[in-house]
């Protein structure tokens, strides 16, 4: 049963594996045999045909049987120690270099049949093969098909080999965890036989194969499978149901000068039904830039308060959190309690409020994610709503849910919309609520594109819209190399500007301290400038309703997402919003694609699946360093279908399976973050 702890071991247990070769290989993120088995062979050398010393071409890499003749081991420096070896045919020298006389009679011995594998050379008119690849007594050790593997400098391709062979001859047959119905869709091949035929040449590359889509699958139902659990887990909590009626929307419809837009009614209910519930709520709210997520937040965070319950709202800066908290103020009833926490509050204000929030005396607090973590204690915490996160990991969501104790809901909102797979893949753990329709007095963003020799043009319609009291963003080019570049021609556009509309620029970029950046940002906010000059992408989700254009040099350095994210900055307000996307000449086709692909649409949902199409989802916005679950075999794009059936599978599994007993080789192989341990 547990046979697959073999895969386990250190790789120090394989024969022919000292602590230097494991030393290696664990600096390649390969720590175990099952590591091993996923690094797939990349191209071979066939040594299996066998030929005469007169059918021998220069170049090749051939394989011969040969009679060791005679030894020349000259005693100068540099000459290399040489052995003379013929078959009917012919004579050819074996040539070693850095190889010792005994190391070489012993495995060259005299008058002995052996068979040699390397490449041909030709030198002074005799055939000769310098250092060969293999040399052994036994043909049939050298005379096959040998894989080579990447990553693997520092290890012989014929040691390689050897330990991937060694682990393949003694791969546990591993009882069957798919089920029968989804298996007969690969063919019904096993976990082990899809291994060996990973790790056959004849199959490299073959993608769309039963046996590697097998393993794709494998590996997406343990991930799926693990949130599963943490899901399961979550939901087993049973809490205080929140009662609440719907006065407070009726309250806050007079506040607010417009109505919810359909899918923020529907996510609202999702919500509603969750709180209202016995079962703790785990929920992410994704939707786009501008699609009213914060409404909904603080409709359900009143409904929580109205239940007897105190709210905190966690902002990733300072200046969301005021936002949100001012927003509250405005369309709160007055006899709700509610106080911000920043970094400038005075000691003495922030220990009353902290004091406040023990003793019941605070409805909801608002505040950045840092100060949430650090300082602060309820004595009735109902509701955890955390806005713009998409940086959190599964461990520290989990962590988050636990801290708020038993009767605590989470919500987490998220301003980055990403192709369905991924969210399958990032947030599997949560319940999904989505904002895919905008506010309809939103107008869609106008995008042109410019080629940067006309930069005429685009000062004589920004001077227009400062004109109008509109402000500016301008987004300097985004010089992958070299950070400090970035900010030289952030700089120097800045000059540029300030010559143009003096005292009426900022800058800020990724050099200056984040509470100088904020310090401009409020100063932008509060129209102080009209232009603001930046590198580094505005904060997200900051509100800044007069800022109607943003013009983005070198568009064609960001991805679609990015760009898409960029232009969301504008077209919070009424008026018609404009972004101007410019770029040098000569674009490539990828980078035209995006930019007609960004005046075409403004459905970040739609723009993020073409970007995942166009870049591949590993490099998507963000996602690279959000601790995003790496697949060794699986990709979003490719293996789209094995997502979908994985997801209905585990809907399967939920209500058919109470033990999952019969997951846990896989579970243990795959899952070797241990995220769950004790599941079975
Ligand atoms: P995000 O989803 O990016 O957090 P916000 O909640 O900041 O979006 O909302 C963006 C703007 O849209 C705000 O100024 C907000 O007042 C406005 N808004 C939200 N919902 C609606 C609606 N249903 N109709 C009109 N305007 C709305
Ligand atoms: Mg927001």
């Amino acid at each position: 049963m547990d046979n697959y702890k073999y895969l386990l071991q250190d790789l120090t247990k394989l024969k022919g594996v000292g602590n230097k070769t494991a030393t290696i290989l664990k600096r390649k993120k390969i720590n175990n045999l099952f590591d091993l088995l996923f690094r797939l062979p990349q191209s071979y050398t066939d040594r299996t045909q066998k030929l005469k010393v007169n059918e021998l071409q220069v170049g090749k890499i051939s394989t011969i049987n040969v009679v060791v003749k005679k030894y020349s081991f000259p005693r100068i420096r540099n000459l290399p120690n040489k052995v003379i070896c013929e078959d009917e045919t012919g004579t050819i020298d074996c040539v070693f270099f850095n190889s010792y006389e005994g190391y070489i009679r012993k495995i060259l011995p005299l008058n002995k049949e052996v068979t040699i594998s390397g490449k041909i050379n030709y030198f002074k008119k005799r055939y000769q093969i310098t250092n060969p690849n293999y040399v052994s007594k036994e043909s049939s050790l050298i005379e096959k098909i040998h894989n080579k593997y990447s990553l693997t400098e520092g290890i012989s391709e014929k040691v390689y080999n050897k330990i991937i062979n060694q682990i393949l001859e003694n791969l546990p047959n591993l009882s069957e965890w798919l089920n029968p119905v989804i298996l007969n869709k690969f063919e019904n091949i096993s976990w082990r036989d899809s291994i060996i035929k990973l790790h056959d040449p004849k199959n490299i590359g073959n993608f769309k194969s039963n046996f590697y889509r097998r393993l794709v699958f494998d590996e997406i139902l343990t991930s799926f499978l693990v949130f599963s659990e943490i899901r399961k887990s979550i939901k087993k909590i049973k809490k205080k149901n929140k009662k609440f009626t719907n006065k407070n929307i009726l309250a806050i419809k007079k506040k607010i000068a417009f109505d919810l837009t359909n899918d923020q009614k529907k996510v609202l209910n999702e919500i509603n039904y969750d709180l209202a519930s016995q079962s703790k709520m785990f929920r992410i709210l994704q939707g786009d830039v501008g699609s009213g997520k914060t409404i909904v937040a603080l409709i359900s965070a009143l409904n929580v308060i109205e239940s007897g319950y105190q709210v905190a709202f966690m902002a990733p800066t300072e200046i969301l959190s005021n936002q949100h908290y001012l927003l509250a103020k405005k369309i709160f009833p007055k006899k709700v309690k509610i106080d911000l926490i920043t970094s400038k509050t005075a000691l003495k204000n922030k220990k009353k409020i902290q004091q406040k929030t023990e003793n019941s005396n605070l409805d909801m607090f608002f505040g950045t994610h840092s100060l949430f973590q650090k300082n602060m204690n309820f004595s009735n915490l109902g509701y955890i709503i955390i806005d713009e996160q998409h940086k959190f990991g599964v461990k520290q969501r989990k962590a988050l849910s636990d801290k708020g104790g038993i009767n605590c809901d989470v919500l987490l909102m998220s301003a980055t919309p990403i192709p369905r797979t991924l969210t399958m893949t990032i947030y599997g753990d949560m319940d999904l609520s989505i904002i895919r329709e905008k506010p309809n007095i939103r107008k869609e963003v106008k995008t042109y594109s410019k080629i940067d020799t006309k930069i005429n043009d685009v000062i004589k319609f920004v001077k227009k819209e400062m004109q109008s009291e509109n402000q500016i963003f301008w987004v300097c080019p985004l010089i992958e190399e070299s950070k400090k570049i970035d900010h030289q021609s952030a700089i120097k556009k800045y000059e540029f500007l300030n010559r143009i509309f003096p005292d009426e620029v900022a800058i800020i970029h990724g050099n200056i301290k984040s509470n100088e950046k904020e310090k401009v940002l409020k100063k932008f906010l509060e129209k102080k400038y009209k232009i603001l000059v930046s590198t580094t992408i505005i904060e997200v989700g900051i509100d800044f309703p007069n800022a109607n254009v943003i013009v983005i040099e070198n568009a064609n350095k960001f991805g679609l997402s990015q760009l898409h994210q960029l232009r969301g900055r504008v077209g919070r307000g009424e008026k018609q919003a404009t972004c101007i996307l410019m770029f040098k000449s000569n674009l490539s086709e990828n980078a035209k694609i995006r930019i007609n692909t960004l005046k075409q649409s403004n459905d970040g949902f739609y723009i993020s699946e073409e970007d995942m199409k166009l870049r591949g989802f590993g490099d998507l916005l963000g996602f690279k360093q959000s601790g995003i679950k790496n697949f060794r075999l699986a990709d979003p794009i490719h293996n789209q279908d094995l997502f979908i059936l994985a997801e209905k599978e585990i809907k399967r599994i939920e209500n058919e399976e109470k033990k999952l007993i019969k997951y846990k080789p896989l579970i243990k192989l795959y899952d070797q973050a241990e995220i769950i341990n004790d599941l079975v």
